[in-house]
């Protein structure tokens, strides 16, 4: 078994050991030392990282007799009895013990102001967070959350201390604990001065001002439960910066203060609703002056008025627009082309009054031009990338609705 040095003292980064095994395990080099100060994982919180003389320590984990097992990033053997000099990273550590101290005081928080237990705790990446047992509108929600928030920030502003006990269960029984525990043997309980106790072997903050600002960044309704995100510390310094850069950028993309850069982005959204509605209505008169001016240039024949029309970069959309615009007349026959260097997409169609079948026109046409295609007897679209078979297609397509 590992002296578990991390147990008594979490701000413990450099020790010595002495290697008691050295061996492969699933293709990772693995060290097991007589002590360690190297957390392995566990109620939540990840593994630490860090170094065994020169070789880095990429993940620490438990074996089930209670020896820890530092995985190394190289296959670096160490000799039975060598003593190694050890070192925890500390940046990683602290924000670690920053984020499940503050869970501690955030899950207390939540138990006093709502009776709300925390039934899950995890660290990720980028944030934390707990379930708990707390329901309502999300109004309600929200106004719970941010007076937990508060609270739990004022218990760091306290800067109370945190002491560690090593207790009997009998002795347990009689402390206030937040969650039972079901260990027969001696346990840890993590108190925070005058405000909760826990039992809990993972490592924490020292005194609460350690852990920093806790701030919630979102909830979400999860398995009946409200699961809360939350960072602490130096994660909460580095979510500030990035949200003060957003709200900045779009800010200044507006030319706006911060905190009026909402009120704009809604004024802009507003605006541009307005400007779409305006645009579609202009496009529409568009396509009806233009329909009518392609009709005032066919000269009326014996039979349908055929319009063939090939346009260059220009949006499908206004094309079948225009399309539909022109067979709300009688007797009219469209063949409307939209090209670019790339491809070429098609809209046949006729009026209401005429009787041919424009889609099976349609589809023989977009065969040609390598593609695909397909509508209703009076109005069909597609396309294909045979560019340069456009011409001959269009007067063949142009020559059969003749017939
Ligand atoms: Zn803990």
């Amino acid at each position: 078994m590992t002296t578990k040095l991390y147990w008594h003292d979490s701000h413990m980064t450099q020790f010595s050991a002495q290697v008691v095994a050295c061996f492969v395990h699933h293709g990772d080099r693995v060290v097991v030392l007589d002590q360690s100060a190297f957390y392995p994982g566990g109620g939540g919180q990840p593994h630490d990282t860090g170094a065994i003389n020169a070789a880095r320590v990429l993940a620490v984990s438990l074996a089930d007799h209670g020896c820890l097992l530092h995985h190394l990033e190289d296959d670096v053997p160490f000799k039975v009895g060598e003593a190694v000099a050890c070192e925890v990273d500390w940046p990683r550590r602290l924000e670690m013990l920053q984020q499940h101290t503050g869970q501690h005081i955030l899950s207390q928080a939540f138990w006093q102001l709502c009776g709300a237990e925390t039934r899950g705790f995890r660290i990720f990446e980028q944030v934390a967070e707990i379930d708990l047992t707390l329901d309502g509108s999300p109004d309600a929600l929200t106004a719970a959350i941010e007076r937990a928030e508060e609270l739990a920030n004022a218990v760091v502003f306290d800067d109370r201390v945190v002491r560690l006990h090593t207790v009997t269960p009998a002795a347990a029984a009689q402390l206030p604990l937040r969650k039972e525990s079901f260990s027969a043997e001696c346990i840890r309980v993590v108190e925070i001065a005058d405000f909760d106790w826990s039992p809990c072997g993972g490592t924490h903050a020292q005194h609460t001002g350690e852990v920093g600002l806790i701030a919630v960044r979102g909830w979400e309704r999860a398995k009946r439960m409200t699961r809360v995100q939350f960072v602490c510390g130096t994660r909460a310094l580095r979510d500030y910066r990035t949200a003060n850069q957003t709200a900045t950028s779009v800010a200044c993309h507006l030319s706006v203060g911060r905190d009026e850069a909402s009120e704009a982005v809604l004024r802009l959204l507003e605006e541009q609703k307005k400007l779409a509605r305006r645009a579609r209505a202009l496009v529409e008169l568009a396509a009806q002056a233009e329909a009518q001016a392609l009709l005032d240039a066919t000269p009326v024949a014996h039979g349908p008025r055929m319009i063939v029309r090939i346009f260059e970069d220009r949006d499908f959309d206004d094309v079948k627009l225009l399309a539909h615009r022109l067979v709300a007349y009688h007797g009219v026959l469209v063949l409307l082309v939209a090209r670019t260097r790339e491809m070429v997409r098609l809209v046949f169609a006729r009026s209401a009054d005429l009787p041919m079948d424009v889609n099976r026109l349609l589809q023989v046409a977009c065969e040609k031009l390598g593609g695909r295609g397909g509508g209703k007897p009076d109005f069909a679209q597609g396309g294909g990338t045979r560019v340069a078979e456009l011409e001959r297609v269009i007067s063949d397509a142009a020559a059969s609705f003749t017939v």
